[in-house]
Parts: C-alpha cells; structure tokens; sequence
C-alpha cells in the first residue's frame, strides 16, 4: 500500500519553498528595476540596474553609469560586478547570482561568464531595449561574421614578438590562475 500522507506533506513544501524563493527572486529583480526607473528620474543614465546577491545576502547593485563617468564600460552588470569583487576582495564570484533589468548586451554577458556568476536573472528583453534605442544585436552579428566581414577592421601585428609573454606566463611560478 502506497502512504501518500508523506509524499503530500513533501510536494507541500516543495512548492511552500519554490514560493518563498520567487519571493526572494522578486525582491532582488524589483531592486533592480527601481535602480533602473531612478536612474532616468534622477537623469544619471540609462534605464538598467543590476543586483548581485549571494546565499540570499545583496553583495552590490549598480545603475548603468555609462554617461555619467564618461565610461562606455560602466553598463549595470559590470559595474556591479566591480564592485561586487571589491566587497568580497575576489576575482571569482561563483556562488553570486545577478538580478538585471535587462537581458545582458554581449559585453555584460562576457563579463558575466568571466565572473563565474552561477545565475543571470533578467527582466526587461534585448528586443526590449532595441526598441528605445539601445540595440545591441549588430553586435552578436558581427560575432557571427568571419572576422574579415566584420564592420570593425581587426589586423593582426606582431605575433611572434607578443608570444614571449605567454612563455613566460606558462613558465610563472609566481602567476596566479584565474
Ligand atoms: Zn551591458
């Protein structure tokens, strides 16, 4: 015979525990777009935010800053991560996941990966943003193009001269892997 008081009381608070997640998720993904809608009340840049959250703790969160510092770097995601690295004084934030207002631009994607952020949840779509005139997309093109079809000319120089560095990388015993 089949007990099925167990397995109900299980399913129970499974969803009891998938609900106060998705509160949890919630709560982060509204900081995040509060960032964003302060932003362009506040006529410092553009509508997006980010939020950096580890074991439920916020690590750090940022608006884009793009126009503000004169630094077309300073999207949210990467801003946050910059200073998400700069509180736990560390270069690999695995075990941190990001809240963004929007779907990440190929840059902020990059930087991501290089973070070793574990989740990327996102609000607003690339399409989204396309349509208020941050359009990102040309970019994933040109990635999809041979490097000779691309808009941006990239010219190879110097090869056999830059090699040495990798040598000497390869050979480090005070080199620090990342
Ligand atoms: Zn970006």
């Amino acid at each position: 015979m089949v007990n099925l008081k167990p397995r109900l009381y299980g399913w129970g608070f499974l969803i009891l525990l998938t609900m106060s997640t998705l509160k949890e998720h919630q709560k982060f993904m509204r900081m995040a777009i509060r960032l964003s809608e302060k932003n362009v009340a506040d006529a410092k840049g553009g509508p997006f935010g980010a939020v950096i959250v580890k074991a439920g703790k916020l690590i750090a969160k940022s608006a884009n800053k793009v126009t503000l510092t004169n630094d077309p770097t300073a999207h949210a995601e990467v801003s946050a991560i910059r200073l998400a690295c700069k509180k736990l004084q560390t270069f690999d934030l695995s075990g941190c996941v990001i809240y963004t207002s929007c779907e990440p631009c190929p840059m902020c994607l990059g930087a991501i990966y290089w973070a070793r952020l574990d989740t990327i949840y996102y609000a607003n779509t690339k399409t989204d943003a396309a349509a208020i005139g941050f359009d990102d997309q040309f970019i994933y093109e040109e990635l999809e193009l041979k490097m000779e079809q691309r808009k941006l000319p990239i010219i190879q120089l110097m090869r056999n001269e830059a090699l040495p560095a990798f040598k000497q990388w390869e050979l480090s015993p005070m080199k620090i892997d990342y």
